[in-house]
């Protein structure tokens, strides 16, 4: 990686000197380069649902006159029509959590709950592929956050768990306390990951496997989210997988400190 200055040169007055200015343009590149990506990444996964609902729309009104052709290609409608509101969900999703101040508004959020609801949103396909979804570990905890941001990540990440194991296996989401830290972990008996790209299924848009990715659904931006929602609560995300034999995501968020529940004005009988 070469460095780049950008120069700047300035006279003082009529002093006759001149005040020369170097600024390393090397982060700016990055930066700019980041986000042109994610720019280009954007467009693509919106114009692909749009192009094909174009198409479809286009064949539906000449097969008028075959009925079963016509509901072939409007649930194929329906399709493109919920993988769009899905990108658009996402990034909206991304953009709130990206431009918000850490933990602006912090509440006491039962982990019990926010991990009910996180399965609950994901029963239905999980049937569908026969897995079970289990939850376990430590009752009753409490951590001091965003409620509504801890269940998108951990729906995403049970999501995940769900779309990339076999029928028949079993997901586990359980939480544990240490060290003042919450750690909720979600783990599945699925494909696991390969080691080389284990440190980037955090970025925008990073798939392993795209076409297996597009076929469940999947946006790639949920692990962007959960990456984010633990950031915004000063916390982290951890993974460990194994080809093969299957994942687990842990979500570290900080437990409530009773200095801090003080000086938040929230009180509590725990
Ligand atoms: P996607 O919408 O593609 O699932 P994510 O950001 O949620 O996007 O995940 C990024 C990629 O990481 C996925 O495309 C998949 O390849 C991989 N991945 C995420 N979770 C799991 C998991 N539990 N098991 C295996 N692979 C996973």
């Amino acid at each position: 990686d070469s460095t780049t200055f950008a120069v700047r040169v300035a006279p003082l007055g009529s002093t006759g000197l001149v005040l020369v200015l170097a600024e390393d343009q090397t982060e700016r590149r990055r930066v700019e380069a980041v986000r042109r990506d994610f720019v280009a990444n954007v467009s693509h996964e919106l114009k692909t649902p749009v192009g094909a609902l174009s198409l479809l729309a286009e064949t539906v009104e000449g097969a008028s006159d075959d009925p079963e052709a016509v509901r072939r290609f409007a649930g194929r409608m329906q399709h493109e029509a919920t993988r769009l509101t899905s990108v658009i969900q996402d990034l909206i999703t991304l953009s709130r959590i990206q431009g918000a101040e850490p933990m602006a508004e912090p509440a006491l959020v039962e982990v019990d709950s926010v991990i009910a609801e996180a399965l609950d949103a994901n029963q239905l396909v999980a049937d569908a592929k026969d897995i079970e979804l289990v939850s376990g570990g430590e009752p009753d905890v409490v951590v001091l956050g965003d409620e509504r941001l801890l269940v998108t990540a951990v729906r995403n990440l049970v999501a995940n768990a769900v779309a990339y194991s076999p029928d028949g296996t079993r997901v586990v989401v359980a939480v544990e306390t240490s060290d003042g830290l919450a750690s909720i972990t979600v783990t599945d008996q699925g494909i696991g990951i390969p080691p080389g790209d284990l440190e980037r299924i955090f970025e925008r848009f990073y798939r392993v496997d795209a076409a297996r990715s597009r076929s469940t659904g999947g946006t790639g931006l949920g692990l962007a989210i959960v990456k984010h929602v633990a950031t915004h609560h000063r916390g982290e995300v951890a993974v460990w997988s194994q080809e093969g034999a299957g994942s687990t995501f842990t979500l570290k968020v900080p437990l409530p400190d009773p200095k801090e529940r003080d000086s938040s004005g929230i009180t509590t009988t725990l």
